[in-house]
């Protein structure tokens, strides 16, 4: 049997850290084994997905020398590998599930739900389907869906007993099929939900062993329950501990930047990261901390995953970098990653035209760009001493500003700047007192390049991070204050980005 493994993202964010290491065990272990391994999109939930998230979620995955050998770019025999593309294969399923039985309609109104989970939770129960729908006889409901009625497609799950998880690495676990629940197959508007999607595509595309984070455990009841109903065979299942921010919380973009783009544009190498990853979850057998994927992959034994909680320390990384740049780098070298990294015809072409205006000689031309090619700045709370605006307003501005941007599909200077405009609007400021702690936090001074322009340049990811790191200086912002400003900030009247 061939081994086959494969990675699923879901295209609704940034390209994850979180991913990257999946992906990376999950290649290693194929690849260790003569096997193949596989990238599939997970676009099961329409309204999050987005283009621009998949095509930099293989962009980010390819920079690090994730490579795989069937895919949406690439393709392969069990195309197509986006779930968007599969839709008539799912509803032969479902159709199949309704006709043994092993799945029913449901038309219970959201209401109802609401009512059915308040009270089970009030009374201390696992909030579950309670198999209302379950009950109706089949010519009742095919006469119902005939007539039009909103319904969803839900599968049939045991009352009772025990169901019993094999994981590789962690053993047998047992889930109670009374804390399992009859889980949605089909959404109202006809597509698969992710449960369905994962176990018909995994099947079609005869995966033998699934990575994937802990997180899922809980899923795989429902999972092996669907494997049976169909009679096909149970992949090999394997959970690896997801990444931990350095207070063992899941590691989290309020916490530590997770997006593959930010890690590069702050200048780390590829392969640093991937040694990082690596050594994450994962040892030597002779316990060398740095080793190169084609060494991971030579040497990779799953047994050596560890269950530990891998928390991601950037300063750790960052020491790993520093080894990858002196140990590995020539001088030579040094130089042509460097100006692949961003000083590159193609990155100094974007802020030419900005400098140009504003120069006489080309001394000037360093002290001017130097926030445009910095990481983080060394930014101080008297950096905000503002005349017109309190630290807590300054919070609320970078905070409303992030919020937006997070969202901000297209990173180019015109929408940038239509969004805060759009903010500053609704909290009925001018936009120059608006935009001036975002001028600092993203520029470090209140006199620089043009703002929306310097955004551009500097990308999402560094953007983003900068306001994150403007509103730590500051104090940050606790929960509480959180939850009001989340409140204030759904309130405002604004056109969405
Ligand atoms: N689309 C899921 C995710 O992004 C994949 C989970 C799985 O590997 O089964 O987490």
């Amino acid at each position: 049997m061939k081994v086959r493994t494969r990675v699923a993202p879901s295209p609704t964010g940034d390209p994850h850290v979180g991913t990257a290491y999946m992906a990376l065990f999950s290649m290693c272990f194929a690849h260790q084994h003569g096997g193949e391994f596989i990238l599939r999109i997970e676009d099961t939930d329409a309204a999050r997905s987005t283009p621009e998230s998949e095509q930099n979620i293989l962009d980010s995955l390819k920079w690090l020398g994730l490579n795989w050998d069937e895919g949406p770019d690439v393709g392969g025999p069990h195309a197509p590998y986006r779930s968007s593309e599969r839709l008539a294969i799912y509803q032969q399923h479902v159709q199949e599930l309704l006709d043994k039985n092993h799945a029913f309609h449901c038309f219970c109104s959201s209401e109802r739900l609401n009512a059915m989970r308040q009270q089970q939770m009030a009374t201390g129960k696992t909030a579950r389907y309670d198999g209302l729908c379950a009950k109706l006889s089949r010519d009742e409901a095919n006469t119902r869906v005939t007539a039009g009625e909103s319904h969803v497609v839900r599968m049939q799950v045991p009352e009772a007993g025990v169901c019993t998880v094999h994981d590789l690495l962690r053993g047998e676990i047992e889930i109670d099929w009374s804390h399992v629940d009859m889980q949605i197959l089909q959404k109202a508007d006809g597509n698969p939900t992710y449960h369905l999607a994962v176990v018909v595509d995994d099947h079609l595309m005869e995966i033998t062993h699934i990575i994937r984070g802990e997180e899922w455990i809980n899923s795989a009841p429902k999972h092996i329950l669907l494997y049976e109903y169909f009679g096909w065979q149970m992949p090999v299942l394997i959970h690896m501990n997801l990444l931990r921010n350095p207070d063992k919380s899941k590691l989290s973009k309020r916490k530590n930047p997770t997006s593959i783009g930010y890690y590069k544009k702050m200048g780390f190498l590829p392969e640093a990261i991937i040694n990082y990853l690596g050594l994450l979850g994962w040892s030597m057998p002779d316990e060398r901390e740095k080793f190169s994927l084609a060494e991971m992959i030579e040497h990779f034994d799953i047994q050596r995953i560890s269950l530990g909680a891998p928390v991601f320390d950037v300063q750790k990384l960052a020491w790993l970098n520093g080894r990858w740049i002196r140990e590995d780098l020539d001088d030579e070298a040094f130089a042509d990653r460097l100006s692949e990294w961003a000083l590159n015809r193609d990155h100094l072409m974007q802020f030419i035209p900005l400098i140009k205006e504003r120069v006489d000689t080309f001394s000037e031309v360093v002290p001017m760009t130097s926030f445009l090619l910095a990481g983080m700045l060394d930014l101080s709370a008297d950096a905000f001493n503002l005349k017109k605006l309190d630290q807590s307003q300054i919070k609320k501005i970078l905070q409303f500003a992030l919020w937006d941007l997070e969202a901000l599909q297209q990173w180019e200077r015109d929408h940038i700047n239509d969004l805060l405009a759009g903010i500053a609007d609704s909290l009925d400021m001018k936009l120059s007192e608006f935009l001036l702690p975002l001028f600092i936090a993203i520029s470090g001074k209140s006199v620089s390049l043009p703002l929306f322009d310097s955004m551009e340049v500097l990308g999402p990811d560094l953007s983003r991070a900068r306001l994150r790191h403007a509103i730590n200086v500051l104090g940050g912002i606790s929960r509480k204050e959180n939850k009001r400003l989340e409140k204030e900030y759904r309130g405002l009247s604004k056109p969405q980005p």
